[in-house]
């Protein structure tokens, strides 16, 4: 088969390996699609560590082509999505269902302590525990139930409740996902601060109530204004102290100021803890998701509660992902997707 490998830092070479045989819990599944997400990205460069050679890509769906002998909620020709994160369920966390958490936290393909080969290749391994069953949504769609997932864990972190106001920095394709999942969890009205034309017009389109120019206004006067007042939730979706600054100056009393972009590691920032204090401010992080929030995204994806399809801006083949790494770091584009069936 063919493979997108993580050969060293900022080299990757498709390589022909040999297709690899399910273990007795595992399904071999045959990648429909795998969309490429910052964290490849970060991984392709360097600044997420990663022991090569590697096959990066965790957002992928596919056919199941193989079961191991002791799986048997899985036959072959199943269409399926693949959640990356495998938990152990023997440590605390996992037993509390906080698997993103797990002490001996495994991705497929994905950042990790340990990583397995992902699915940037025509089949990949993976846990049938780790499958979801997607129905006749298309792979393109079902590639994006990761990230979907991950904006879920973020409204469950937020803790929010219907008719709670949200301010948005950052609409890439992960601030635009997160948009449309606070929406469906009644969030109103949704303000959105995004430097770039298109993709504020986008988040206009997907249900943003007001959108915000940060080279015409300053985000800290203009959300609060649009959104009659500072909102329940500040969340940043881009990983900058600036930025995260701004989503907790705008947060109201009481309210949370949401970490779902991911910050550089060595970044630090001061707060007041005065104003934590008196303004019972929560500062709430959001990493990755959980088994929970993975089977919540395929089933908005199945009931059509998400615009997936205009979140994908291209189809690639495996011989593709350096030139889509550079398009990514020029913010160029949305969501690209690994075709490997594309690239003979
Ligand atoms: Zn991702
Ligand atoms: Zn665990």
């Amino acid at each position: 088969m063919r493979a997108s490998t993580l050969t060293d830092v900022g080299e990757i070479t498709v390589e022909d390996r040999d297709r690899p045989d399910p273990a007795d819990d595992e399904v071999l599944v045959q990648v429909g699609a795998c969309s490429v997400c910052m964290t490849d990205y970060h991984m392709y460069h360097g600044t997420f560590a990663a022991e090569t050679p590697l096959v990066l890509g965790h957002e992928g769906a596919g056919t199941v082509a193989e079961v191991g002998a002791d799986v048997d909620r899985f036959a072959v020709g199943d269409r399926v999505a693949i959640n990356p994160t495998v938990p152990c369920n023997a440590c605390s966390y996992c037993k509390k269902g906080e698997t993103h958490l797990c002490e001996n936290n495994t991705s497929i393909g994905g950042a990790g302590d340990t990583i397995l080969d992902g699915a940037f290749a025509e089949y990949v391994r993976v846990p049938a525990i780790n499958v979801e069953d997607i129905g006749e949504m298309s792979f393109e769609r079902a590639a994006l139930a990761e990230p979907l997932a991950c904006c879920v864990h973020g409204v469950e972190q937020a803790d929010i409740k219907p008719g709670d106001s949200v301010g948005i920095i950052g609409a890439g394709p992960i601030g635009l996902l997160l948009l449309q999942a606070f929406r469906n969890a009644g969030a109103a009205p949704i303000v959105v601060s995004e430097l770039d034309d298109e993709r504020r017009e986008l988040a206009a389109d997907l249900g943003a109530d007001a959108v915000i120019d940060p080279n015409e206004e300053d985000p800290e006067e203009a959300i609060p204004a649009a959104a009659g007042g500072p909102v329940n939730v500040g969340a940043e979706a881009i990983g900058l102290v600036p930025t995260i600054k701004q989503a907790n100056a705008v947060t109201a009393p009481g309210g949370s100021t949401l970490i779902f972009g991911v910050p550089d590691q060595e970044a630090t920032m001061e707060v007041s803890p005065f104003d934590v204090f008196f303004d019972e401010v929560d500062y709430r992080g959001s990493f990755s998701l959980t088994t929970e929030d993975f089977e919540r995204a395929i089933t908005l994806l199945r009931h059509e509660r998400i615009d997936a399809e205009t979140l994908i801006t291209e189809r690639i083949g495996l011989d593709d992902l350096p030139a889509a790494f550079e398009r990514m770091g020029n913010a160029e584009g949305l969501k690209k997707v690994v075709v490997p069936g594309d690239s003979e």
